[in-house]
């Protein structure tokens, strides 16, 4: 699902039309993350058996007709820079008009992949107008009718044939991904710990595209820093650079053991860093909290740092049990803290539990409470087994698994928090027949 697949064009060529017919009713992986920007809609699609991202960029048009070309000409180039694949869409009831050949232009520079996709095809002659945009120069031409979805089969066969196969990171280090709002410190953070350990980072060359290998020799660490920002050119068209940050934050997300969300101290926790990290949660993955810019805090008293903390806690609850560690990476306070607590949660989330010791654990938390009885019937845990996932699930083999109820999930997680050391790991259990 790495991969994005963008379509462009002028409004009004169907667009959004051809991205809701793409997506269907299904519910989007990355609900989660919609509504973080008003503009843009995204979400993933599969077709025979390929996944992939897929992005209608739609979004912003000026009030002016400067304004307006400026945005669409801001928007392909940021799909350009992002994508895999672009679908430039046209319309062939307007047949080509300036803006197409301008943006068609834009494209012939790209080495990317560009297919260009004539929108309301809704019959043969409308096939035969779709000739017309030969006149654009590309050497492929999908017609389709976004309405009725015909055309779309062929188009979809040629994206995935295009998109490159994503490569498996084999490595078994631990996989960390920075995440964050625009000018949090992410690349800032990255650099400061390349530049400390410059002679010992390596790029590994083929393992994937984004990633690097980050070894510590000073401390025997060794991480794989995955898809920083940090390692890419800046960019500066600030609002396609904030949706693509969640783009690609969803993207490496998937790949990573422990999501770092970056948090600038002077602006706490903001509405995108929760998606962000509701998103982390929900895909399991560890996750370790940096709020960086500490230095930027005037007149910090004793307990500056501790109501910060408790408002964050606040805003992430009920999953609370996550490390926070106050930053600054300009005065490079506490970085290696940081990269420190960030392995902890790795460890953490690797947890392994003995069946025999995690079957005592359980008799003695269900004795102690037991779960309330469902009309009449006593509800019985009878023992317990550890999943082979990557992050701590358990599956509680019992009488009843359809009357746990959720209060009674959250004791058991919270003994288990308290017990074991699960610092920033999702812990997940299954209820299951016994
Ligand atoms: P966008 O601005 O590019 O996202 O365009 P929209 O998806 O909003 O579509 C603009 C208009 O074109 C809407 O009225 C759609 O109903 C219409 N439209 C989209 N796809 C088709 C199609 O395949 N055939 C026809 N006849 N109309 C379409
Ligand atoms: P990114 O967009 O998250 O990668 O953020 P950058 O690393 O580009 O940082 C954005 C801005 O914040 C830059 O001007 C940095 O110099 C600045 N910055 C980063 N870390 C700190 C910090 O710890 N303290 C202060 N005062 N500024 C910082």
């Amino acid at each position: 699902m790495g991969n994005i697949v963008a379509i462009v064009g002028r409004p009004n060529v169907g667009k959004s039309t051809f991205f809701n017919r793409m997506l269907g009713m299904r519910k989007a992986i990355v609900d989660d993350v919609s509504g973080v920007t008003r503009d843009r809609q995204y979400g993933s699609s599969e077709w025979n058996g390929q996944k992939f991202m897929l992005v209608d960029t739609g979004g912003f048009i000026g009030d002016s007709e400067d304004d307006f070309a400026a945005a669409i000409r801001t928007q392909v180039h940021t799909a350009i820079e992002e994508a895999q694949v672009i679908l430039f869409m046209v319309d062939v009831n307007t047949g080509v008009t300036d803006l197409d050949e301008h943006l068609a232009e834009i494209l012939h520079r790209t080495k990317k992949k560009v297919l260009l996709v004539v929108n309301k095809v809704d019959n043969s002659a409308r096939h035969l107008d779709a000739h017309e945009f030969w006149s654009l120069g590309f050497d492929q031409m999908f017609p389709l009718s976004s309405n009725s979805g015909s055309g779309t089969g062929d188009l979809l066969d040629e994206v995935v044939k295009l998109l490159p196969t994503e490569e498996l990171i084999e490595d078994d280090l631990p996989k960390f991904v920075i995440v964050g709002r625009p000018n949090a410190g992410k690349s800032s953070f990255t650099n400061a710990l390349l530049e400390e350990e410059r002679s010992i980072v390596t790029e590994i060359a083929g393992t994937t595209r984004d990633s690097i290998h980050a070894k510590y020799s000073k401390f025997d660490k060794e991480f794989l820093l995955i898809d920083t920002a940090g390692l890419r050119k800046k960019k500066n068209v600030s609002e396609d650079l904030e949706f693509y940050s969640v783009m690609r934050a969803v993207r490496s997300l998937e790949n990573a053991d422990v999501c770092i969300l970056m948090l600038d101290a002077t602006k706490g926790i903001e509405g995108q860093d929760l998606n962000i990290f509701r998103l982390a949660i929900k895909n399991n993955k560890g996750v370790v909290i940096l709020v960086n810019k500490w230095d930027l805090v005037q007149n910090k008293e004793t307990n500056t740092a501790k109501d910060l903390e408790d408002k964050i806690k606040e805003r992430i609850a009920p999953f609370t049990d996550v490390p926070i560690v106050f930053i600054s990476v300009l005065e490079k306070q506490r970085i290696y803290k940081a990269i420190d607590v960030a392995l902890e949660v790795y460890e953490n989330r690797s947890t392994r539990i003995s069946t025999s010791k995690l079957n005592e654990f359980v008799q003695e938390i269900v004795a102690a409470h037991p779960p309330p009885p469902h009309r009449g019937h006593f509800i019985s845990i009878k023992y317990a087994t550890q999943i082979h996932t990557p992050y701590p699930a358990f599956a509680m083999f019992c009488n009843y698994p359809k009357h746990i109820k959720e209060p009674y999930k959250n004791y058991l997680e919270n003994r288990f928090r308290e017990h074991f050391n699960l610092t920033g790991s999702p812990v997940v259990f299954f209820f299951r027949q016994k």
